[in-house]
């Protein structure tokens, strides 16, 4: 069986295009990453999701040892500088712990750790490497596509015939309906900071323009041209972020290189909204992926990483999604369903009439599955395929190579239900108990008023109580 072509819809063409890597044996995707001041929402978890899908995907396709995905951390900025002041902590201090829990959520949605996930500030200046972002803003400034003014350095955006390529505004439409930010050091309205200078409280890294810290936009052509060179693959983010950060990544990354391309495909997923509406602190429907994961905020109840992250892949990454209760108890019942099935499928027999220890061949999994995927990501398709050959009793290897493609952990899912269980039983174990056994004696004196009344009981609980045929009651903790 031939390996289906990957198809990508690249934002800077606006089609579907076959990928070609530049170096088959060294696939390179970059992807920006969280601002860590807060904790990660549950919009910032769709790209997470979406670019590990298409880093399995490639590792498939390619080699795990053929692929390098980079996705930065941005630790430098002036949401944590106020964060860490409002706090009385030091900026390395709520950075580190903002750190830590992103990591935790990354893992709980089942994500692969990317390759390399390099920190900014390590690359303001960075001597190890070829190109940091002191460097980066130098060669802008030599090749006459920057200035200084006022200790600020800017990016003249004029210099540039081709800016505005990516997000589809020409430059002069952009000037004639600019309300950005007009500051007395800036020659042009567009023309964007790439360092600033430092008040003394502030954070700030010696310059030949003075103490100060860099704009928004440098650190990602900083550390995308450290580890993956001047012209890379993939380049992702979520939709917000084509204007104005992408195209001042690529204003900068192409202008220092003197290239005409930074990244050769431009993904970007669409954007999450919570039961309909935009998610906002002021509407009270902002949600972390900690507090879905460790909280009863969203629909009452906690949910666990693999439902997060089915309902992510059931609906297309470009299309808007609709974050709803109803879509995560979806979610759930097919991942109920699916670990049940698991345990019906059979390992393979060997030709010996034992079990086979062979390496999976990629033609065991179904060829529609791979198309799926390698369709511009279509993981509701490819979901659906998955369901089928859970219902098809496929081998428990197929299953579980298809389950790993997409970084679903039915495992990790047995095993939150277990928790959960466990939980429940600690808390309510003795009532529960004694509800039964007033229920079973109620329904042996014929009490039926009474055995109701306590199923209703149970029932506000969350116990289902199920009376079977022979004579049995059978019950489940309803999640
Ligand atoms: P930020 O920390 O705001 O820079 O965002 C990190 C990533 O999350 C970026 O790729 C954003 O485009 C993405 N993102 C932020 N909000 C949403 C949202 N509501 N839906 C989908 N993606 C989002
Ligand atoms: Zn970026």
């Amino acid at each position: 069986m031939s390996t289906p072509a990957l198809k990508i819809y690249n934002t800077l063409s606006r089609t579907k295009e076959e990928f070609r890597p530049i170096d088959p044996a060294h696939v390179r995707m970059y992807v920006c990453g969280p601002t860590v001041y807060d904790y990660a929402h549950i919009g910032n978890a769709r790209p997470l999701i979406v670019f590990d899908v298409l880093f399995r995907l490639l590792r498939h396709l390619y080699g795990a040892e053929h692929v390098t995905y980079v996705r930065n951390i941005t630790d430098v900025d002036d949401k944590i500088n106020a964060r860490a002041f409002e706090r009385g902590i030091s900026i390395r201090e709520l950075t580190d712990k903002t750190i830590d829990i992103f990591h935790e959520d990354v893992r709980a949605l089942g994500c692969l750790n990317p390759t390399i996930e390099p920190r900014a500030t390590d690359y303001i200046r960075n001597d190890d490497k070829q190109i940091d972002m002191v460097r980066l803003i130098q060669r802008l400034l030599d090749s006459g596509h920057a200035y200084v003014e006022d200790r600020h350095v800017l990016f003249d955006v004029t210099s540039m015939p081709t800016y505005g390529r990516l997000s589809r505004r020409p430059l002069d439409e952009m000037i004639a309906g600019a309300r950005v930010d007009v500051a007395p050091y800036k020659r042009g309205d567009m023309d964007f900071v790439l360092w600033k200078p430092s008040k003394d409280d502030e954070p700030g890294w010696q310059s030949p323009w003075g103490r100060g810290r860099p704009g928004w936009h440098i650190e990602c052509s900083a550390m995308s041209a450290a580890h993956l060179g001047e012209t890379f693959d993939i380049h992702g983010g979520g939709i917000d972020l084509v204007f104005p950060h992408h195209e001042n990544e690529i204003a900068q990354s192409c202008c220092a290189f003197g290239r005409d391309v930074m990244a050769n495909y431009w993904m970007h997923n669409g954007f999450l909204q919570v039961e309909g509406e935009k998610m906002s602190k002021s509407l009270g429907n902002f949600v972390t992926i900690h507090e879905l994961l460790h909280t009863e905020k969203f629909g009452g109840r906690k949910w666990p990483g693999e439902v997060l992250r089915l309902a992510m892949l059931r609906t297309h990454y470009r299309q808007p999604i609709d974050w709803t209760v109803k879509a995560l108890e979806e979610a759930e019942t097919k991942l109920t369903y699916w670990m049940t099935a698991m345990d019906f499928s059979v390992a393979p027999l060997g030709s010996d009439g034992r079990i086979a220890d062979q390496p999976l061949r990629s033609d065991e999994i179904p060829s529609t599955y791979l198309e799926a995927l390698s369709d511009d990501l279509n993981t509701p398709l490819a979901m659906q395929i998955l369901d089928r050959a859970f219902s098809e009793l496929r081998t428990d290897r197929v299953l579980s190579i298809m389950l790993e493609l997409s970084g679903i952990d039915l495992e990790a899912f047995r095993a939150w239900r277990h928790d959960q269980d466990q939980a429940f039983f600690e808390k309510h174990g003795d009532i529960v108990k004694r509800l039964i056994t007033a229920r079973l004696a109620a329904r042996a004196s014929k009490n039926w008023a009474e055995s109701d009344r306590i199923r209703d009981e149970l029932a506000a609980m969350g116990i289902a109580l199920k009376d079977n045929k022979d004579g049995t009651t059978t019950w489940e903790v309803k999640r």
